[in-house]
């Protein structure tokens, strides 16, 4: 059993690679719930819905996010009435939050409430939130603390990042304490999220770092920088912002000894990275078939390291 975490759009896009070339039971995808709020009274779990609706074929590829072929009608009217329109809320997107809160006020978990959804959804593979209780991210900046989605998407990721405060003590789902423990794990696939805002918060659950590297399998990350660049969203900024430098060397260097493995671009294949052995392949996913070649190749790397 291969054990991805992921965040959003770069999460999404291995973890539907995956899902693509292995079986159900080969495969859980846990995912990064530092950026969930609540808004409009609804508990809304960004991360966790970009890998749904991507598993699912209904992702919206022109905004990497929500769902493709979206009708806005609920945001106009919201706007109309001057309510609170800096989040965007789609019509069909609006229902995932209104029926996963319903269901969590009803006293079922994120865990289970994620699993029914993406049952639904007609998706076989697990998908698990890191944690069942709240782990908010919160945005250290020049213009002070920010809450994750005042940072990321009303303030459009402008602020300069001084550091990330993830939630002190809160430990990871029941579901993913028991993947950790899962005699039949294989592999720990990072996938090409964003290592601060997206991986880190994962990794600083209670007990999960050293509880993964305890079980002795490979763990590999894929670099989200090719070419000095983020393919998407503020990875690069950030990375700048905190001194790090902007490559898959500064990625390296950020996970450190936790990783055995990282995965960079053909672009950069000449760039000294210390540290992690490297498996170097094109690593730009613009096409499902891309997401499959590349998922299948990093598992037959991770499978003959064991
Ligand atoms: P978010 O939660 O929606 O912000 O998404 P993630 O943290 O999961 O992913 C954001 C990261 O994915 C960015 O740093 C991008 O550079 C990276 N990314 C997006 N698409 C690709 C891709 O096709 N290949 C690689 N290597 N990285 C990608
Ligand atoms: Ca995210």
């Amino acid at each position: 059993m291969i054990l991805a975490l992921a965040g959003g759009v770069g999460g999404a896009k291995l973890a539907a690679g995956l899902a693509a070339v292995l079986p159900p039971e080969e495969l859980a995808i846990v995912v990064n719930t530092g950026d969930d709020f609540e808004h409009l009274g609804f508990a809304i779990s960004p991360d966790i819905d970009t890998v749904t609706y991507t598993l699912a074929g209904i992702a919206n590829p022109e905004l990497g996010w929500g769902i493709a072929g979206e009708s806005w009608a609920f945001m106009e009217q919201l706007g109309r009435m001057g309510g609170e329109t800096w989040f965007r809320l789609g019509d069909r997107d609006l229902a995932t939050h209104v029926e996963r809160t319903r269901r969590l006020r009803g006293g079922e978990s994120l865990t289970t409430v994620t699993a029914a959804l993406a049952s639904a959804h007609g998706i076989a593979h697990r998908i698990v939130p890191m944690a069942d209780d709240p782990a908010p991210t919160i945005v250290d900046t020049d213009e002070g603390r920010l809450a994750f989605q005042d940072y990321f998407v009303r303030r459009q990721c402008a602020p300069r990042v001084k550091a990330l405060q993830l939630a002190p003590d809160v430990g990871p789902s029941a579901a993913f304490s028991a993947l950790i423990d899962d005699p039949a794990l294989e592999a720990v696939v990072i996938c090409p999220s964003n290592p601060w805002l997206s991986v880190d918060p994962i990794l600083a659950l209670r007990g999960v770092r050293s509880r993964l590297r305890a079980r002795g399998v490979a763990i590999v990350a894929i670099s989200p920088i090719i070419g000095g660049k983020a393919v998407k969203g503020p990875a690069a900024k950030i990375m700048a912002e905190l001194g790090v430098p902007v490559s898959s060397a500064g990625v390296a260097a950020h996970y450190g000894d936790f990783i055995d493995g990282l995965v960079i671009d053909v672009t950069d294949r000449e760039e000294a990275i210390n540290g992690p052995q490297l498996l170097v392949t094109e690593t730009l996913m613009r096409s499902p078939d891309d997401r499959a070649r590349l998922a299948s190749e990093v598992i037959g790397w991770v499978r003959q390291w064991n």
